[in-house]
């Protein structure tokens, strides 16, 4: 069990009270983190019936076109040395040829070495070799992507391969075009908020009419969240609230933001299995386009519904499937030997599902 037990499960009562006055509710978490919190804490155990929390696109792993990772593949087996985070090494290619991930791209002799950041690249690139790094994240990994290049300390032999994406206009994306998946309230990310602001939520509100709480990663800050978007629903009062306040402020942090529009520009960007979603793309701006690895390799973006054949990632990444719905999960595709997108890392819905769901069951007591 968790923190503050005796107060989370006041307020799971709260929400059971509060819920026998509303309709059916679905409630969107957007972070990785948050939906590992729900699952791995059993709070979708103490939901009443017409509550139901799903998982968005928060997982930066998860929604990385297969393209990126065909061309660092292609790199590292023609001898270039590709860098990337952990949680990429095992991302697949969605095509059948070998090598289909990094990890197999090393195994077959290419050259891929993991870091745990971005200077680590940076300082192993002083020997000179030809190197690419793989930046794959959302708003709060793209600063420690930037910041070598901003203060010119990234040697020019290496370049990096920008996979950035930005979370409000995806949440935007899903709200517009899926309308057969209505969504009611949104737990918007804790960690984005940081970098980007409680402030870049408001239009969910103000334009959706969608209750949106930004929520901290306790499984009380969670409750607490889902509380006062059912307050909001009932009242008819749609507001953006920070619940996160310990850590995020209404503008967030703005010499991070300074830093996008200092190296960066806002493009259209792929997500995958899911398309182009207008302006959730960071590119690396004319300034630094000599170490932009798409420039100096040139990437061929063609099949942005690169998902291995048969799974269901793009789905569940949009909230309208459990990962319990695919016929792969925990057979064809598990942890250990992941399949689609959404079981290589950590913070993929999958992976989170296939490691922490049946974790904690909480009998709530009346
Ligand atoms: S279980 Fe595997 S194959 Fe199925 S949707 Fe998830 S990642 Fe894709």
């Amino acid at each position: 069990m968790f923190r503050d037990k005796e107060f989370a499960l006041r307020v799971a009562r709260s929400i059971r009270k509060l819920s026998g006055h509303l309709d059916e509710v679905k409630i969107m978490d957007f972070c990785g983190t948050h939906e590992w919190t729900i699952t791995h804490y059993g709070i979708r155990s103490m939901m009443p019936e017409n509550v139901e929390l799903v998982a968005g696109p928060g997982c930066p792993v998860c929604i990385t076109p297969g393209y990126y990772v065909k061309a660092a593949v292609k790199l590292a087996m023609e001898g270039i040395r590709v860098f990337t985070y952990g949680d990429a090494y095992k991302l697949p290619t969605g095509r059948r040829e070998e090598p289909s991930s990094l990890e197999e791209a090393r195994s077959m002799g290419g050259k891929v070495e993991i870091v745990y950041s971005v200077m680590d690249a940076v300082k192993k690139s002083r020997d000179g070799r030809e190197s690419v790094f793989l930046a794959v994240g959302f708003e709060t990994t793209a600063p420690a992507t930037f910041i070598p290049l901003k203060h010119g300390e990234a040697p020019n032999n290496l370049s990096f391969l920008v996979a950035h994406r930005l979370t409000p206009p995806i949440t935007r994306y899903v709200l517009d075009n899926f309308p057969d998946n209505p969504i009611s309230g949104i737990i918007a990310p804790g960690h984005v908020s940081t970098i980007i602001g409680a402030k870049a939520w408001s239009f969910l509100p103000k334009e959706y009419g969608v209750p949106t709480v930004v929520s901290g990663f306790e499984p009380v800050d969670v409750l607490l969240s889902i509380l006062e978007i059912l307050r909001q629903i009932r009242d008819g009062r749609p507001r953006l609230v920070n619940e996160y306040s310990r850590a995020v402020s209404w503008d967030g942090n703005l010499q991070a933001q300074k830093l996008f529009r200092d190296v960066a520009q806002v493009s259209d960007a792929v997500w995958r299995g899911i398309g182009v979603v207008p302006e959730s793309g960071l590119i690396l701006s004319e300034v630094y386009k000599e170490q932009d690895a798409e420039t100096r390799y040139g990437i061929d973006d063609e099949g942005w519904d690169d998902l291995p054949p048969g799974c269901r990632c793009a789905q569940v990444t949009l909230g309208m499937i459990k990962p319990t719905d695919c016929p792969m999960f925990m057979k064809s595709c598990t942890p250990e030997s992941p399949y689609g997108p959404c079981m290589v890392s950590s913070e993929g819905t999958c992976n989170i599902w296939a490691k922490h769901s049946g974790a904690s069951v909480i009998n709530l007591p009346n």
